[in-house]
Parts: C-alpha cells; sequence; structure tokens
C-alpha cells in the first residue's frame, strides 16, 4: 500500500485479491461457505450488511433498529427448536462466540465450584476446548460410541462435583451424526447440571427435515434438561458471515453471561456477547436474510440439500475406493477410503476440478476423511461426476509416500521443545516456507496433508501455528519518498 489511489484502483485491486479466493457462490465450495443459489437475497443481504456497517450493537437504545432485528431473528429461530415462552436469545458473531458464551455462563453460574469442568464428546466442536482454554474450564473429553455418536453412559459416568456444563452435537461437525441428547440431558438434569447443544451447523436444517417427515433424532428445548442451543445464521441460515445465535431456556439461564462495568470513569459498559462495538451489519444481513428465505424457503432449500446429501451419499457407496463414516443426518457428508486409496490426492484432484472438499486428518483409530458440507446449491450429478474422475486419478498416481524415516523422526519431536529455528526447518521440509507473508503452498497439498498425518496431533499444532505466525506478518514498508 503506498499513496492514496483512486476508487477505481481500489475496486481493482480487491477484485484481483478475490480472485485468489475459494468461491463462495456456486455450489463448489463445500467447506467455509454455504450457498443457497439465490442470488437477490444474497443481493438484498449484501445491501442490509452495506447501509448498517456503521452501525453499533453496542448499545441498543442508540441503535434500537439492531435490538428489533436481532430480537425478530430469536423469534423464529424460537419455532424451530421448539422454544418455550420463557426461551430468550442473544445474536453473536458466530459459531464459536455461542460455545465459549455457553461455557462462560455455565461457570459464572457455578461461582461456587473452584476448579469447573465441562463434559463433551470427543467429536465436540474445537470451539469447546477453546473456551476450556480461554476461561480456565477443564474439558473432560468422552470418547464416542462406535457409531460416532456420544455415549451417554460413559458421559454421565463422567459428571461430577466439578461439573458445569455437559455439551451434545446436532450434528457433529466431523462425522454429521446427532449425538443421543435426551439420554445425556437426561444424565445432566439428573445431577443439576446444564446441558448445550450444539446444533451451529444443523440448527437451521433439522428442524426442516423433521417438517419434510425424514426421521430427526430428538434434540430441542422439547428435550427436558436442554438448556441452551447454539445455531449459526452464516451456516444453513445462508445469511452473510459473522452471524449465529445463542438461545436458553430462560433469561435465569442466560444471566450469568451478562457482563456490567460501573467501576470506571467512562459510561457504565453492558456487554451481552465478547464483543464490545458490535458492527450491525451482520445483524441486518442476517435478519434481511432470514425475511427474505422466510419458513417456506428454508423448507425448499433444505429439501434441496438434503435431496443433494442423499444422492453424494449414495453415489460415495456405490462408488469403489470410498464409503461414507455413516448415514448422514443432516447435510454433511465424511467419506473414509475403503481401499487403497489416498483422500488427500482426491482432495487435490477435486481442487484441480474445481472443487473445494475438507481433508480431515486421522485420529486415533480413525483414518482419515474427507468432509463435505453441502448446500442447497450443490449439483450432485456434477460433485459425483467429478469425484468419480478424482477417485480415478487418485488411485492412478498412487498414494503420497512418507519416508518411515522421517515418519519416526515425526513421530518422536517434543513439540513443546521446538524452537524457531527447528521449526523452519520443518515448515520447508514440508514444503510450506515462503517468504514472510507469501503463502507459500504448494500446488498440490497431499504431500503436506501426509505428513501433518503421520505427526502426533500436538505436533500438528506446533507446525501449523508456526505456519499460520509466518504467514501474518506485515507488507513491505512504504518507502519513505514514495
Ligand atoms: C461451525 C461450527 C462451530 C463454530 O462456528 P464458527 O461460526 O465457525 O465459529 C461450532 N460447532 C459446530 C458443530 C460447527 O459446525
Amino acid at each position: 500500500m503506498t499513496a492514496p489511489s483512486t476508487p477505481d484502483r481500489i475496486r481493482a485491486r480487491l477484485a484481483a485479491l478475490q480472485e485468489g479466493d475459494l468461491p463462495v457462490q456456486g455450489g463448489r465450495t463445500l467447506a467455509y461457505v454455504y450457498d443457497a443459489g439465490l442470488a437477490e437475497v444474497d443481493a438484498l443481504a449484501r445491501e442490509a450488511v452495506a447501509a448498517f456497517s456503521g452501525s453499533n450493537g453496542l448499545d441498543p437504545t442508540a441503535f434500537p433498529s439492531l435490538l428489533a432485528m436481532e430480537n425478530d431473528l430469536v423469534a423464529f429461530a424460537r419455532e424451530l427448536v421448539d422454544g418455550p415462552e420463557t426461551m430468550v436469545g442473544t445474536l453473536t458473531s458466530g459459531g464459536t462466540e455461542s460455545c465459549l458464551l455457553a461455557v462462560q455462563g455455565a461457570r459464572d453460574a457455578r461461582p461456587e465450584v473452584s476448579a469447573p469442568s465441562i463434559v463433551v464428546p470427543d467429536t465436540v466442536h474445537a470451539a469447546f476446548p477453546k473456551a476450556g482454554h480461554y476461561f480456565g474450564v477443564r474439558v473432560r473429553v468422552v470418547p464416542t460410541a462406535p457409531d460416532h455418536r456420544a455415549d451417554p453412559a460413559a458421559m454421565a459416568a463422567a459428571i461430577d462435583d466439578t461439573t458445569v456444563l455437559v455439551v451434545a452435537s446436532a450434528p457433529s461437525y466431523a462425522d454429521g451424526v446427532v449425538d443421543p441428547v435426551p439420554a445425556i440431558a437426561a444424565a445432566a438434569s439428573a445431577r443439576g447440571v446444564r446441558c448445550h447443544v450444539d446444533a451451529c451447523i444443523g440448527g437451521w436444517v433439522l428442524p426442516y427435515a423433521a417438517r419434510l417427515g425424514r426421521p430427526v433424532p430428538p434434540w430441542t428445548f422439547a428435550v427436558e434438561g436442554v438448556t441452551s442451543i447454539s445455531m449459526d445464521l452464516h451456516k444453513y441460515g445462508y445469511a452473510p458471515k459473522g452471524a449465529s445465535l445463542l438461545l436458553h431456556r430462560t433469561p435465569a439461564l442466560r444471566r450469568p453471561q451478562y457482563f456490567a462495568h460501573a467501576g470506571w470513569p467512562g459510561y457504565t459498559m453492558l456487554n451481552a456477547t465478547l464483543q464490545s462495538t458490535r458492527s450491525g451489519g451482520p445483524t441486518a444481513g442476517a435478519w434481511a436474510t432470514v425475511q427474505a428465505i422466510g419458513h417456506d424457503g428454508y423448507l425448499s432449500l433444505t429439501e434441496r440439500a438434503l435431496a443433494a446429501t442423499d444422492a453424494i451419499a449414495a453415489g460415495i457407496a456405490a462408488l469403489d475406493g470410498l464409503a461414507v463414516v455413516a448415514a448422514p443426518a443432516s447435510t454433511l457428508v465424511a467419506a473414509v477410503a475403503d481401499g487403497p486409496l489416498d483422500v488427500f490426492t482426491v482432495c487435490d484432484e477435486m481442487a484441480a476440478r474445481g472443487w473445494f472438499v475438507q481433508p480431515q486428518l486421522s485420529y486415533g483409530e480413525r483414518p482419515p476423511s474427507l468432509h463435505l458440507a453441502v448446500s442447497a446449491a450443490t449439483d450432485p450429478v456434477a460433485f459425483l461426476d467429478a469425484l468419480a474422475a478424482s477417485v480415478a486419478a487418485a488411485r492412478a498416481s498412487g498414494p503420497v509416500p512418507v519416508d518411515p524415516a522421517v515418519a519416526d523422526l515425526l513421530r518422536g519431536l517434543d513439540p513443546a521443545s521446538l524452537g524457531d529455528d527447528e521449526l523452519d526447518l520443518l515448515l520447508a521440509a514440508g514444503g510450506l516456507a515462503g517468504e514472510s507473508g507469501d503463502l507459500a503452498l504448494p500446488e498440490r497439498m497431499a504431500s503436506v496433508n501426509a505428513l501433518l498425518d503421520v505427526a502426533p496431533p500436538a505436533l500438528r499444532e506446533a507446525v501449523l501455528v508456526a505456519f499460520l505466525d509466518r504467514l501474518a506478518r506485515p507488507t513491505a514498508p512504504i518507502a519513505a519518498g514514495s
């Protein structure tokens, strides 16, 4: 960035920058973005974001419009989650913030517990370990059953006097299955403990799936003992990024979430979320999207997304070389190799054909997998054509070999003892070293993923944090006199 530029040059530069990104529309990016395929709704939502991007949700008396839209969104969601009359909610910046607040509120509701903990299945979203890390709450991770669902008996057994929250997913991100919420909520309730259902990715799908007559396991406030639910507007609500809801069964359950501070010379600070200044853009974008789509619109979007998911899951099952991990409960599909096939190479081959599918590394006994979040805009026939071609190409090229000596070396490294020099060497060996600030990803990621896959989780974390750290450096300074 140098001298002040003209609007046209800035627009051109923004467009050029965006060309390097994954497309957010078209239904071919099967992670991170969710496309309804409704161009008019998208345009309307963008207008709303732009119109309210300067408004501040910090003070609802100054910007009553944002409070009104938030209350509308919570009321709309209440119909989806069988919310009782007493149900209240908060609009947050995303699923992670909703989950963080569920943990923070649960912790602060039990001040007498000096070393609080939460009980979660091993498939719980990373937002919960993150909450534990941020808020000093121990995370008791309970292995899931062989069907990838949480094991309610084991979770019940893990609850003790320090437990402030038990979590179930509807569905889990990695496998796309719904945990047995009634048994988990009952076990929590019997011990007087809160139960959060993480429906960040399923909350806008499962209710419509049920209305379409599909079997949906119980997961809403209709289940006794469920105290809070998170559901993301910016996933299958198809809203612009930056919007999620955290819903509580009663105002009393929400109360510890509020932060107030009058002990300074400034104005009395009152916050319902982690953020203080809150852009009105995502609020207005989500509100406009929900108004424009409505229950009927979501019903047909869900019907389309589920039909695509069914077709894709069936296609994968019929494809020699891949198998689905579990029958999809919503719009998520995880697939593993059921023979000698390198799924990381399949990801690269899909990318070469214009499709982004997310690789999931092996974990414990679980092999690496492909993860798909299917949107209403995803064309299953085109997807399966690309997948069949990608599997054939991956089979022809064979797996990316990892030198056994390198694998042994990686398994023996202590991530905590690695200094910057060693991390630089590891990044270079993995093909991830660029000039600082340069995104030095190889054209094909399979070799990187193969190396990460043999590394233990703590080493994966250390290497990828080092990578991210080296990416995030200021660009070249403005030269004097330029
Ligand atoms: C996406 C997701 C989250 C976190 O949401 P972000 O919006 O990415 O912060 C939490 N839980 C589940 C199950 C999710 O799918």
